[in-house]
């Protein structure tokens, strides 16, 4: 694709990296992303995404900006107060670079809308803050063959994830989803949210800006992936850990008898 001239001034950064070029920035331009989520997560996801030039950005939302979001919530400001988030972020978004399209989805994501909405997108982003939509993400995205880089973060501690197990190598190995690390939801109550428990709102962006990175190394195909490792940060003494995750053969999605192939157990 050719670059106008505005867009080579606005990219120089990244077409300087010989691992992005050109080539990458055009890749990036074209690649289409969903952001479930646009609160503590989501927000610093879709603010580099979007100054990095990927040229769709879908954000799933069906949440209003409320004043208690502002401490983290970087995609909005004081006056989109009652402003639905996907909107308030589109704003936001078209502020930093008029070349990315958004595509808000003023909705849940549900079993029943899951597969519709992360089909039309390259690699897939959740920022969610509760255990339900998180499996039911790593599940359909399984399913639908998807790229998933999940964050979580609480207090001062941040995870992060990138699963692929619908990619085989040459030798028919794959790497480890979701429930490979986690077989099911914790019991209600048994941890809490960051409205419960509080979150450092820096944190949120430093679990973002981590996110958005992996999320660009999968659209590029640059370095190693995080798929096969688990990130835990912990920002109260600053230590990152990267732990090894296997595939489990046992896995009820991606293992060797999945018992999960559709998202009928999502329905209540
Ligand atoms: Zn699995």
């Amino acid at each position: 694709m050719t670059f106008s001239e505005a867009q080579i001034n606005r990219y120089a950064r990244h077409i300087l990296l010989p691992e992005v070029g050109g080539t990458g920035q055009s890749t990036l331009l074209k690649s289409k992303v969903l952001v479930i989520g646009a609160g503590g997560l989501g927000s610093p996801v879709l603010l580099y995404l979007a100054a990095a030039g990927v040229g769709t950005l879908g954000v799933v939302d069906d949440d209003v900006v409320d004043l208690s979001n502002l401490q983290r919530q970087i995609a909005h400001s004081t006056d989109a107060i009652g402003t639905p988030k996907v909107l308030s972020a589109q704003k936001t978004i078209k502020a930093i670079n008029p070349d990315v399209t958004v595509v808000p989805h003023q909705e849940r994501i549900t079993p029943d809308n899951a597969l519709d909405l992360i089909s039309g997108y390259d690699v897939i982003a959740d920022g969610s803050d509760n255990f339900a939509t998180r499996f039911l993400v790593n599940d359909a995205c399984y399913l639908a063959k998807k790229t998933l880089v999940s964050a979580a973060i609480l207090r001062f501690d941040a995870q992060l994830y990138t699963f692929k197990a619908h990619l085989t190598d040459t030798e028919g190995k794959h790497g480890p989803c979701y429930r490979c690390i986690f077989p099911s939801p914790p019991p209600e109550g048994q941890i809490p949210s960051c409205a419960e428990a509080g979150v450092l709102g820096a944190m949120c962006g430093m679990a973002g800006s981590l996110q958005a990175t992996e999320v660009l190394k999968e659209l590029l195909g640059i370095g190693e992936s995080l798929s096969g490792s688990l990130l835990v940060c912990d920002g109260l003494s600053t230590t990152f850990r990267k732990i090894s995750v296997r595939p489990d053969p046992g896995c009820p999605v991606c293992g060797e008898n999945p018992t999960i192939t559709d998202l009928g157990i999502h329905k209540v």
